[in-house]
């Protein structure tokens, strides 16, 4: 079986989960298997390859687990995205709709500087409200997102369309 295959494998699906009408992916096999998690983690530095990586921004909460991962894979440093009200420092701030209401998420002033590489990265890419939230604050320190990596992407839900230019990739597509 071919790794991407393994790893669909391993995707646990849960209906109705965190509420009805939502079928939850489920990443927690992967993460427990070494071999698997791994490759997980190679595939998701593949959209940097070529390119020289400054930082590795991951968001709040699934994403630090492959976000710190890649970052010490590429030798670069990691920085969280978080939810409002969790980060200790200046924060820059951007609220962004979900499909009932709204949420903020930020990231410290002086986490990224004018001109870094970032490369973004998260668990799954929906419908890209978060993600494109987490461009946008990159974007506005001055810094370059040279890529997003996801490793699994709902392309029903056009996610990627909300991103700004940059490359996109995602290891699953459902
Ligand atoms: P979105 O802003 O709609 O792209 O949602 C992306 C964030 O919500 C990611 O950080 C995911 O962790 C989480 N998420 C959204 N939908 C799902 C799903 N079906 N299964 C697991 N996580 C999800």
């Amino acid at each position: 079986m071919q790794a991407s295959e393994q790893l669909r494998a391993s995707v646990r699906d849960i209906p109705d989960f965190p509420k009805e009408g939502i079928l939850f992916k489920d990443i927690t096999p992967v993460l427990a298997n070494g071999k698997l998690f791994h490759e997980c983690i190679s595939l998701l530095c593949e959209t940097a390859q070529g390119q020289q990586v400054d930082k590795v921004v991951g968001i709040d909460a699934r994403g630090f687990i492959f976000a710190a991962a890649v970052a010490d894979r590429l030798g670069c440093g990691f920085v969280p995205v978080r939810k409002a009200g969790k980060l200790p420092w200046k924060t820059r701030g951007l609220a962004y709709s979900l499909e009932y209401g709204e949420n903020v998420i930020e990231l410290h002033e002086d986490a990224v500087f004018p001109g870094e590489n970032i490369l973004l990265v998260d668990d799954l890419l929906a419908t890209g409200g978060t993600a494109a939230a987490a461009a946008e604050l990159i974007n506005s320190l001055g810094a370059n997102l040279i890529g997003a990596s996801f490793f699994i992407e709902l392309t029903a839900l056009q996610g990627r369309e909300k991103m700004p230019p940059c490359p996109i990739h995602a290891i699953l597509s459902y």
